[in-house]
């Protein structure tokens, strides 16, 4: 039986394990590669999965944010897909018919990939070099020069287990003993980025198609249900639930809710937004409220790739019936050159309970490929207005960088953008500020809805992670204001610039993830799809665990005499989250980590639900952050003793009297907070307190007497 916080591919008291090189003809990245091409060869990039029609008219909502399906919940993983993206030029609406509540999770959304013609897909006949070359990161290497690195990177701390490498075009990751180059599986998709393929295949990862036994897929997001089907040592790159925030009205509706909750200053960072057809009556009073020369952006609710997008200045040209976004048109944008941008930022989040994200440190710049002007002449000119690449690529004059150093064509690098920016005596670290505190307020918006959705539909913490790709324009006094959230950000690759910035980010992403060589044991367990809900595995959570907890969770979040003690006594748990912590920030090459980290305690009244993890982190970062190399001595001897495992002579109890004995008794005041024993009975391994900070709150969501399954969509 296991927590969610487990390690799969570790069980406890499995001792060290041995990382040991082998070089085995057997299996060679020449396999995958050569999968990959007749795979390519068999699937052109874009091909279509199927419809989704059936699947919508097969789902049923039993209760809000709980689906059942009609197929089987045994069906394979694919059988879960959703819908593909439209090829370029169709509509990809999604066919909501009035009945978009009920698809609230089926989450069919067009990824923004939207340079399908790059010049990838003329590589599919290519050599293995050149699959990397053109997928991958840098200029050809010969194979005698490519260096060697070993396929496992330790952990930090004893007795907790390896991860996989992932490497760059000029290193030549070595080969695992045969018994674990078999585990070296994965799910291929149709739409799996060949910058994606190219990386794994470096790492000597075979492609599986039939077979369950995979330990990744990099594809679209599933429907809730499907994630059942996924068993507790894979990964997929999706969390049900994300299209909270990776849906255009979904979006609005969850930073309304928060700026409601939490204050207007909080989340004024995105335009100010009508959903269609509901809100017709606000509009027309925002609309008459404004400015005669305000204008107005409307976009399909869940489109991308600038279909569907108009800029408008009168009401006639309002449609009335059709679902779409009507959002503010911010109309003095900071020009570069003249020139309208935006800014595509990478957030990574790697887990959503205890929450932990990661922002990459360089990104893309997309400028409009015309000079601006607001004129309500120009509005039609979408070369003007828009600034997607799939939009701007049209224009005969569109020029992209070469690479991550130019800054004058109609694509830069982040970089560079900070470059130039700073030369001209802007303070670009105060906007990337402003810029991180967008994204984690805006993911705490999707918090309660994904780990609502993750307690009941995946059997472990694991099994998910998500690419996002955030949207950002900066107005002319450089304020960031949010677009957009893409779920599946665009990963292909037209330009040396998008090799570099990109390629980087998928090995960095992936070196991040954690990929955790399997047991037999935990191969060998049903999926919660076959187990079936009654018989999903128990968290294992001792009672002391428990009392420690529920004892945090009920204490005031700006108790900072109680609060730091939750460091003092570490359960097994504890030990097990704060070392997987320190691992992952030790493999996040040009990640940045902004969740938790020192300041982070200013977001944690945001959280609709409390979460203990969460104040561990926090308080860990407090404590350790100015001294990572204490922190981690610390927890090595913990380890050491076997007491993540629960086992040794460290691994004291926790002991709540004891404990307040330590602290000032006129200090310690316990909050009156409903703790809610966990959404259902086999769903957590740690409790949580359902906070209500605002008398405004949304009925249903963060109500203080109902359970964590009010939290849910
Ligand atoms: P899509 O998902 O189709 O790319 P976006 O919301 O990102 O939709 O909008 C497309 C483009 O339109 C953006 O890249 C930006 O250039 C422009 N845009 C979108 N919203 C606004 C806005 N509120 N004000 C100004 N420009 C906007």
């Amino acid at each position: 039986m296991r927590d969610k916080h487990f390690v799969p591919g570790f069980t406890p008291r499995s001792g060290t394990y041995t990382v040991k090189k082998k070089q085995d003809g057997r299996f060679s990245r020449h396999n995958m590669v050569n999968e990959i091409l007749s795979e390519m060869a068999c699937s052109p990039a874009g091909a279509l999965l199927g419809s989704v029609t059936s699947q919508i008219s097969a789902i049923h909502l039993t209760q809000e944010g709980q689906e059942t399906s009609s197929s089987s919940s045994a069906s394979p993983l694919e059988e879960f897909l959703v819908v593909d993206r439209q090829h370029a030029g169709q509509h990809c609406d999604m066919q909501v018919d009035g009945e978009e509540e009920l698809l609230d999770d089926l989450e069919t959304l067009c990824s923004d990939d939207d340079d399908s013609s790059s010049i990838n897909d003329t590589m599919a006949s290519a050599s293995v070099t050149s699959l990397t070359l053109h997928s991958g990161i840098e200029e050809s290497v010969g194979e005698e020069d490519l260096q060697e690195r070993p396929a496992l990177v330790p952990s930090l701390f004893p007795l907790i287990p390896p991860t996989l490498y992932f490497g760059t075009a000029e290193e030549k990751v070595n080969l695992l003993p045969a018994e674990q180059m078999k585990l070296l599986k994965w799910k291929m998709s149709t739409i799996t980025p060949k910058i994606v393929k190219a990386t794994l295949a470096r790492s000597n990862f075979k492609v599986t198609q039939t077979g369950d036994d995979w330990l990744g897929f990099w594809g679209h997001c599933m429907k809730t249900c499907g994630f059942k089907t996924v068993r507790k040592y894979q990964k997929v790159n999706h969390y049900p639930g994300i299209f909270q925030i990776g849906r255009k009205d979904r979006l609005c509706r969850n930073l309304s809710r928060m700026r409601a909750r939490c204050g207007r200053q909080e989340f004024n960072f995105f335009p100010r937004s009508f959903i269609l057809p509901q809100d017709i009556k606000q509009l027309r009073k925002a609309w008459e409220d404004s400015s005669p020369r305000q204008k107005w952006i409307i976009k399909p609710p869940a489109s991308a790739r600038g279909e569907g997008i108009q800029v408008v200045y009168k009401w006639s040209q309002v449609p009335r019936k059709r679902a779409l976004l009507v959002q503010e048109y911010l109309q003095k944008p900071y020009l570069i050159n003249g020139s309208k941008f935006d800014l595509r930022i990478y957030v990574y989040v790697t887990s959503y309970d205890p929450l932990r994200i990661y922002i990459f440190t360089d990104g893309l710049v997309r400028f409009a490929s015309c000079k601006y002007s607001s004129s309500v002449k120009t509005l039609h000119n979408r070369f003007i207005h828009l600034t997607n690449f799939s939009v701007n690529k049209h224009n005969c004059g569109y020029k992209a960088n070469g690479d991550s150093q130019g800054c004058q064509e109609h694509k830069w690098a982040l970089k560079a953008l900070w470059r130039y920016l700073g030369s001209k005596g802007i303070n670009t670290s105060l906007l990337w500020e402003k810029i991180k505190d967008i994204v984690i307020k805006t993911i705490i918006a999707s918090e309660p809805y994904v780990n609502s959705l993750l307690k009941m539909n995946v059997s472990s913490n694991y099994s998910c992670h998500e690419l996002l790709g955030f949207d950002i324009i900066l107005d002319e006094k450089l304020k960031p204001w949010l677009l957009e959230v893409n779920v599946s950000p665009s990963l292909n690759s037209s330009t040396g610039l998008d090799v570099s910035v990109k390629g980087q980010m998928v090995r960095d992403l992936l070196n991040l993830a954690g990929f955790l060589l399997p047991q037999k044991e935990d191969m060998a367990a049903p999926s919660s799809a076959h187990r079936g809900n009654k018989e999903k595995s128990k968290p294992d959570v001792s009672a002391n665990e428990k009392d420690k907890q529920v004892f945090y969770l009920t204490q005031r979040s700006t108790d900072q005499d109680i609060l730091p003690t939750v460091l003092d006594v570490l359960t097994p748990g504890d030990i097990r989250v704060l070392a997987q912590s320190e691992d992952e920030m030790n493999r996040r090459g040009q990640f940045e980590r902004i969740f938790p980290s020192p300041v982070s305690s200013r977001y944690l009244r945001f959280f609709e639900c409390r979460r203990y993890f969460n104040i561990l982190l926090d308080q860990w970062e407090q404590k350790y952050w100015a001294n990572r190399t204490k922190g981690i001595s610390l927890l090595t001897a913990l380890c050491q003793s076997g007491a993540h495992q629960g086992t040794g002579d460290l691994s004291p109890m926790w002991n709540k009297n004891r404990m307040m004995s330590t602290v000032q008794p006129h200090t310690h005041r316990q909050e009156h907070r409903q703790v809610n024993c966990p959404c259902d009975e086999d769903s957590d391994s740690h409790w949580e307190v359902t906070l209500d900070p605002s008398p405004n709150a949304s009925p249903g969501l963060g109500s203080s007497s109902s359970s964590i399954s009010c939290a849910s969509p």
